[in-house]
């Protein structure tokens, strides 16, 4: 299955991306942990990219969209992923739907994780990263509300809304139940 993963900062995309990569057989991509590789391994564009994890800003779409494509393009992905951080605008699902065009597939689900604004930011509080400070974090869910946000409209035909609040292994089933929902209403 081809699945992108939506939510504001601190929904716990990766969280649910590692146990839905098991039951799914699929990779797990996420272009905050690509471009966190790219500055640890000091690359081009990882001392580009930098400057934006920082702030919380969007790292520009074409260097973001090249580096997207080439993981995609990785044998690993031929059969299905899991996409957590992309698309983050409706640019970038431009982007994204042109590559699997020339793949000769298309998406199967949005999965979207919400959870109220204060939950999510005391737990990127609680978590630390470097980029997990409040006034970064309080851009992060900005950025979130303005340009990512409208995705939901744009993928409102396999969209699957699922509420990120409670046990870990709950919200799992809840996605995946919803996955197989979706499933059921495709297959006829
Ligand atoms: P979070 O979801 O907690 O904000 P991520 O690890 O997904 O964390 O992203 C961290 C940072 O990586 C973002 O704040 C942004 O600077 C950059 N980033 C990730 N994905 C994209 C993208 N699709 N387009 C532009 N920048 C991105």
């Amino acid at each position: 299955m081809r699945i992108v993963l939506i939510g504001p900062p601190g929904a716990g995309k990766g969280t649910q991306a590692a146990i839905l990569r098991e039951k799914l057989d699929v990779p797990h991509i996420s272009t905050g942990d690509l471009f966190r590789e790219h500055v640890s391994r000091r690359t081009a564009l990882g001392r580009t990219a930098q400057r934006y994890l920082d702030t919380g800003g969007l790292v520009p779409d074409d260097l973001t969209g090249d580096m997207v494509r080439e993981r995609l393009a990785e044998p690993d992905a031929r059969h299905g992923f899991l996409l957590d951080g992309f698309p983050r605008t409706v640019h970038q699902a431009h982007e994204l739907a042109a590559v699997l065009d020339v793949m000769g597939s298309t998406l199967d689900a949005v999965l979207e994780f919400t959870a109220p604004e204060e939950e999510v930011v005391a737990r990127l509080l609680n978590r630390g990263r470097p980029d997990d400070t409040e006034d970064v974090i309080r851009h992060r869910q900005q950025v979130y509300r303005s340009r990512t946000a409208p995705l939901l409209a744009h993928y409102s035909d396999i969209l699957v809304t699922v509420p990120a609040t409670g046990p870990v292994e709950e919200i799992a089933s809840r996605a995946l139940a919803g996955l197989t929902d979706r499933g059921a209403r495709l297959g006829g």
